[in-house]
C-alpha cells in the first residue's frame, strides 16, 4: 500500500504540468505559473534581421528564457509551444498593428537533422500560432543545404553558411500574399534574412518576421 501511494506520488511528480520558465508544477489548464506570467516583459524587442526585413520578439535570450527554449528544443517539451504561441501572438499584434497577413509560415530543418529531433521548433510554434492569429500555416520553404549550426559560426561566415540553403517549394502559394514568417530565435538575424531572401524570389507583397527570443540586446 505504502509502496504504492509512493509509487503514485512519483508519477504525478514526473508527469505533472510545468511552468515552462522556472519549472514549478502548474495546473494542468495553466501555461505557466503566475510569477512568471507577471514577469513576463510587456513589450516586445523589434529587430531588422539581414536584407532589412522587419522583426520581432517578445523575449530576450538570457536566464530562465534561454532554458525555457533549450528545454523545448531539446528535452522534448514540445507542449510548450503554447505558452510560446501566446506570447508571440500578443507581440505580433502589437509590432504590425498595419499588417494583415494571407498565412504563417516557418524557417525549415534539413531533412537529416530534422529526422534526429522528431520536430522542428519554429513549425510547432507556426502551429500554435495559426490557431492563436486565425491564420494557415503553410511550409513555403525547403532547406536543401545541411549547414553547420550558425552559433558555430561569426560574421561572414554565417552569411556563406546560409547561401543558397533554402528554396521556396511552390512560387504561386506565395506570390503577391503577405506572408508572416517565423523562427525561435533571432541572434544576428542572418537565417531569417536569408529566408526572406529565399521567399521574396517568389514575389510575396511582404513579409515580416517574427520568433519568440532574440540576442537583441545582448550584442
Ligand atoms: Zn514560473
Amino acid at each position: 500500500m505504502i509502496f504504492r501511494k509512493i509509487k503514485d506520488k512519483f508519477t504525478s511528480f514526473l508527469f505533472s504540468n510545468r511552468c515552462p520558465y522556472c519549472s514549478k508544477v502548474i495546473e494542468n489548464y495553466e501555461l505557466c505559473c503566475q510569477k512568471c506570467e507577471k514577469a513576463l516583459p510587456k513589450h516586445g524587442v523589434c529587430q531588422g534581421v539581414t536584407g532589412g526585413y522587419r522583426s520581432t520578439a517578445p523575449l530576450i535570450y538570457r536566464g530562465r528564457y534561454r532554458r525555457a527554449l533549450i528545454n523545448f528544443k531539446f528535452h522534448n517539451r514540445q507542449h510548450y509551444s503554447k505558452a510560446f504561441a501566446k506570447l508571440m501572438a500578443k507581440d505580433i499584434k502589437c509590432s504590425y498593428p498595419d499588417m494583415v497577413f494571407d498565412f504563417i509560415t516557418y524557417v525549415p530543418m534539413h531533412k537529416k537533422p530534422l529526422k534526429k529531433r522528431g520536430f522542428n521548433q519554429s513549425e510547432l510554434l507556426a502551429k500554435e500560432l495559426s490557431q492563436e492569429l486565425h491564420l494557415p500555416y503553410i511550409c513555403t520553404l525547403d532547406k536543401i543545404k545541411n549547414t553547420k549550426p550558425q552559433h558555430t559560426l561569426n560574421g561572414r561566415k554565417r552569411l556563406e553558411n546560409l547561401k543558397g540553403a533554402f528554396r521556396v517549394i511552390d512560387k504561386n502559394t506565395v506570390r503577391n500574399r503577405s506572408v508572416l514568417l517565423i523562427d525561435d530565435v533571432i541572434t544576428t538575424g542572418t537565417t531569417l534574412g536569408e529566408c526572406s531572401k529565399t521567399l521574396n524570389k517568389a514575389k510575396p507583397s511582404h513579409i515580416c518576421c517574427a520568433a519568440l527570443l532574440t540576442t537583441a540586446h545582448l550584442y
